[in-house]
């Protein structure tokens, strides 16, 4: 069996989690930390980085930070992870879902302006498959409106948004745009932090200060131990959502090796990519013959970049897809499908406003994903390919 995903170690994961361990200091904020954080912040010149225990609290702290009160809004795609939606909800938010694109499952900012009303506070774009949402459109809306963008960059990890503005071209680290992000190091993201970590993203300097306090169970325990204040205690709301250095130890591993693993996972992908416009050129021809039956690569906008953390294609119905994933099951490929649509969800359905989100069903319907990671091998890669193409040989 060809596995989804599988978790994957640098060899140096034990070498730093023994180290932290026979430093004497376990707890959260330590030298591995601080390593960690700092590296983050230099590689991809984010104001200010706090690990967190999972991608989940990263976002959770967002959502504290923006300062809700209860019946704001706060716009969310529907096709995403229930914690993008979850942390503002705990925060007494009302959450508006959004569509997504035709193109992509990204949010649509051409859609997003008519979602927002006097109540709106926080626009939280997700970048689906660490590719970038039009970023310089959601932040000209979200300035226009003064509303805050917290990015959930839960799958963005060294990826980019290439902005373009007056004929001037920059790279953007996704992450680094909006007011606040948050990454996620779960096993399943492309580098972990033995299992479950996260990443809080202080853009703008209004929020430095309180970021560190609510990681830090709402105390100025920070401040206290850099010599700013002469005494601490509990000035402000948080919790406790600082790492172990154990995690961060093994987080440093697997970041020592991120141009590594990021290389390798390219290569995999573009085998992908490479071998499936193949089988969809040979069997499912672009032009008179409509492409019935077949399916849809990942698509990369212009501005933006791959950070290769999802194959994935888009098929035309449920029960395509369904077929199709049990023919890869048959042949010993797990190849999966995610997110139902959270504006159909049992718990929160009947707070909907009813609007159809068609394109988010859709992808709900009909995505799949195929094993990717880094130590799947390149046959394995053309195993899969080879299938594919032998399914459709006889599909379409
Ligand atoms: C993985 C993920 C999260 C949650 O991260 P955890 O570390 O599992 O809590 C949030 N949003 C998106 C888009 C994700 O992919």
């Amino acid at each position: 069996m060809i596995n989804f995903n599988q978790p994957h170690l640098t060899g140096k994961e034990a070498h730093y989690m023994y180290e932290a361990v026979y430093a004497g200091k376990l707890s959260g904020n330590g030298t591995f930390t601080k390593r960690c954080q700092a590296r983050f912040e230099e590689r991809y010149g984010f104001r200010k980085t706090l690990l967190t225990t999972s991608g989940t609290d990263a976002l959770e702290m967002c959502a504290m930070l923006c300062e809700l009160k209860p019946g704001d809004e706060v716009i969310v795609p529907s096709y995403t992870f229930v914690s993008t939606a979850l942390a503002f909800l705990r925060e007494g938010a009302k959450v508006v879902f959004a569509d997504s694109m035709k193109r992509n499952p990204n949010l649509d900012a051409e859609t997003l302006e008519s979602l927002i009303t006097p109540r709106t506070k926080v626009i939280v774009p997700v970048h689906y498959a660490g590719v970038a949402c039009d970023m310089n459109a959601i932040m000209a809306i979200a300035e226009k409106h003064n509303l805050l963008v917290v990015e959930d960059a839960a799958q963005a990890i060294d990826s980019y948004y290439i902005s373009r503005k007056s004929k001037v071209e920059s790279q953007k680290p996704l992450g680094s745009i909006g007011h606040l992000a948050a990454f996620s190091f779960h096993e399943t993201k492309n580098i972990t932090a033995g299992g479950e970590g996260g990443l809080l993203v202080v853009n703008d300097e209004r929020f430095v200060r309180r970021a560190e306090i609510i990681w830090e169970k709402g105390t100025n325990r920070a401040e206290f131990f850099r010599g700013e204040v002469n005494k601490y205690g509990w000035v402000d709301m948080g919790s406790s959502f600082l790492p172990s250095e154990v995690n961060a130890a093994f987080l440093w591993a697997q970041l020592e090796n991120l141009d590594e693993i990021q290389a390798k996972r390219k290569q995999l992908w573009n085998i992908y990519h490479e071998r499936l416009s193949n089988i969809l050129e040979r069997f499912a021809p672009s032009g008179k013959n409509p492409r019935k039956g077949a399916f849809t690569l990942p698509d990369i906008p212009s501005y933006a970049t791959n950070n290769a953390h999802m194959f994935y294609l888009v098929l035309p119905s449920l029960e395509a897809r369904t077929a199709f994933i049990k023919y890869l099951k048959e042949n010993g490929v797990a190849a999966v499908f995610h997110y139902l649509s959270l504006h159909t969800s049992e718990f929160y359905k009947t707070r909907h406003d009813g609007r159809a989100l068609p394109q988010c069903d859709r992808y709900a319907d009909c995505l799949v994903r195929l094993p990717l990671f880094y130590d799947l091998k390149m046959e394995e890669v053309h195993h899969i390919c080879d299938l594919i193409g032998t399914y459709y040989q006889s599909h379409c």
